[in-house]
């Protein structure tokens, strides 16, 4: 065996979800998922497709138009690209692996800020890069900063951002990342952004930071139709990068994945066409849960109000349990399904993740139910 591989953990999340697997009975907060189904007209475009026949390979890039919708849609997050700096991926899961493998050698090291998504650690050690951790707390709101960065060590190669955050919601304002890009160049670093959440940011509109000055050139932007367009099935993202980082991406693409599949790119052209309504409408149903979560939750548990994604990250820490012992108790007592915080690195220790990807009545019963387990302790 791959020692490397041996010893790298299963992700903490999914360890979660075995637990639940076919209980009807458990209100689950755990999943990083849209409740929302992908809306008709999407799904409609993508059987339509398939009765013309359209089930072959596509190029390793992907569908010319999809290519450009992407380039031309992108720029409402003030990136302006063309359609041949674009990559059609399976997912941004897919865009990561491809990023951190064409970006480090072996010994290389990446920081990454945490609590961060589960993949990307494991990501970087698979091909055999080193993780440079930094810590964010609730105190800076969970966020990094240009100077977190400058004190950083000195030979990183790249950093992950990824904002809005999975786990904690929180985003990034122009003027903070233009403040991470000043260190990022001083730094010489390259930086991938995963934007998966741009779409699902609600104190402002999301801001790409490859946009910013002398950013474009050193940055891989990651995204995809999984949480802005309920596509998660569907396994469709994409990258926006320099020539020369999307040259070695492609490479490993075209041996290992070939192609993202041709449905969900007929799906993701309708999608960008016509969809950006039905996004606004699941925004603005995830913004009135968000709100009324955050209060519920701040009756009884500390949380601080997220500026995008669908997650609360709120403390524990004053129940004197480890987020583990919490989550787990909480399922087996109360029939709630969380993720302890500490499956998102170990900073995310003291905190727990509640989705709120799901109706207002069920984050109503799981909020008594959580209040009670709470008050019991
Ligand atoms: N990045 C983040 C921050 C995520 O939360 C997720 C999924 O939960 C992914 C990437 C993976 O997304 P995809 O479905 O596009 O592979």
């Amino acid at each position: 065996m791959n020692r490397r591989i041996r010893d790298i953990p299963p992700s903490g999340i999914r360890k979660f979800f075995d637990l639940i697997t076919g209980r009807e009975d458990i209100i689950s907060l755990g999943v990083g998922e849209p409740d929302f189904p992908v809306p008709w007209h999407i799904r409609e475009a993508i059987i339509y497709s398939l009765e013309q026949g359209y089930t072959s390979y596509t190029s390793n890039w992907g569908l010319p138009e999809l290519r450009e919708e992407i380039s031309e849609y992108y720029r409402r997050f003030g990136v302006e690209s063309s359609p041949e700096n674009v990559l059609i991926t399976t997912g941004v899961s897919e865009g990561l692996d491809l990023s951190i493998r064409s970006l480090l050698n072996p010994g290389d090291r990446i920081i990454i800020p945490e609590p961060c998504y589960v993949s990307y650690k494991p990501l970087a050690l698979m091909t055999y890069g080193e993780a440079e951790i930094i810590s964010t707390s609730p105190e800076n709101g969970f966020k990094i900063s240009g100077e977190d960065i400058l004190k950083s060590g000195v030979d990183a190669k790249a950093i992950i951002i990824g904002y809005p955050s999975n786990p904690t919601g929180t985003s990034y304002t122009k003027k903070e990342l233009e403040e991470i890009a000043d260190a990022v160049i001083e730094k010489d670093l390259v930086v991938i952004s995963d934007e998966i959440y741009a779409e699902l940011t609600y104190e402002w509109n999301h801001v790409s930071i490859a946009g910013l000055n002398g950013m474009e050139e050193r940055t891989v932007v990651l995204n995809g139709f999984s949480k802005a367009f309920a596509m998660t099935g569907l396994r469709i993202g994409y990258a926006i990068a320099p020539e020369r980082i999307l040259n070695a991406m492609v490479k490993i693409h075209q041996y290992t994945m070939l192609c993202a599949p041709i449905s969900a790119q007929k799906g993701a052209i309708e999608a960008l066409k016509n969809g950006l309504k039905d996004v606004e409408e699941m925004r603005e149903k995830y913004n009135r849960r968000r709100r009324y979560f955050v209060k519920r939750l701040n009756d009884f548990l500390p949380c601080r109000l997220p500026e995008g994604a669908f997650y609360v990250f709120p403390s524990i820490r004053e129940t004197g349990l480890t987020s583990d012992e919490f989550s787990e108790r909480l399922l087996f007592e109360k029939n709630v399904a969380v993720v302890p915080g500490s499956a998102f690195g170990e900073s995310g220790e003291g905190f727990i993740r509640c989705s709120y990807a799901t109706p207002i009545e069920k984050l109503k019963m799981a909020g008594d139910l959580m209040e009670e387990f709470v008050n019991s302790l």
